[in-house]
């Protein structure tokens, strides 16, 4: 099987995390040497894990915004192949926060390495804007996949809303704010649009 760059992208709650965690306890359950990557930027969690919220968890490889992530994966690899051993797969989730220049690292090591990287991440932020690591990804990756999830209207989401605590809709502010999911609420454009017009009215 060619080696490939995959991003597989969605809305908050569409069980990213989740289909990242299964398919490294499917590899590691077969004795396919698999590392598992963060950026650190999302640091909810705490350090080194990633957690589902079904809570499944695991540990993983924390990603600086300056770390070289070919230079890491590189240096992993030859640790294993030290034993007889070869890394087969990367698997990085959050990966909307990687910078543009880890994505043609990991590009790199797709190509150079002969290692698949599997991309899990949001495709937008509350603004409906890509995020770099996600424009990024985009424009690299071998294969694009969007995880689908429902709005409560039953279209797909693909919004990633935030609410503020009277439960109105935020379209201003930094595209990063860390602080739970509860300040997201993924939706459908249109009701994301719905909300902000019937907004507009009441001010
Ligand atoms: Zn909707």
């Amino acid at each position: 099987m060619s080696k490939k760059l995959y991003f597989y992208y969605g809305t908050m709650a569409s069980a990213k995390t989740l289909r990242l965690l299964t398919t490294a306890y499917n590899f590691e359950e077969n004795s396919i040497e698999t590392l598992v990557m963060k950026p650190a930027q999302d640091t909810r969690d705490g350090d080194g894990v990633i957690k589902s919220r079904t809570g499944l968890q695991r540990p993983c490889v924390m990603v600086g915004k300056e770390d070289n992530v070919f230079l890491m994966i590189e240096k992993y690899n030859s640790e294993l192949l030290a034993k007889f051993k070869k890394l087969e797969w990367v698997l990085v989730d959050e990966a909307q926060f990687l910078t543009e220049k880890q994505v043609d690292q990991l590009a790199k090591v797709v190509d150079i390495l002969e290692i698949s990287v599997m991309c899990y991440g949001l495709r937008t932020d509350f603004q409906s804007r890509l995020f770099s690591g996600s424009k990024r990804l985009m424009e690299l990756a071998d294969d694009l996949e969007e995880i689908k999830a429902s709005c409560k209207c039953g279209r797909k989401t693909n919004i990633n809303a935030r609410i503020d605590s009277h439960g109105k809709v935020i379209t201003e502010g930094d595209q990063v704010m860390v602080g739970g999911d509860d300040l997201y609420r993924p939706m459908c454009r249109k009701c994301w649009y719905k909300m902000i017009s019937r907004q507009s009215k009441h001010e």
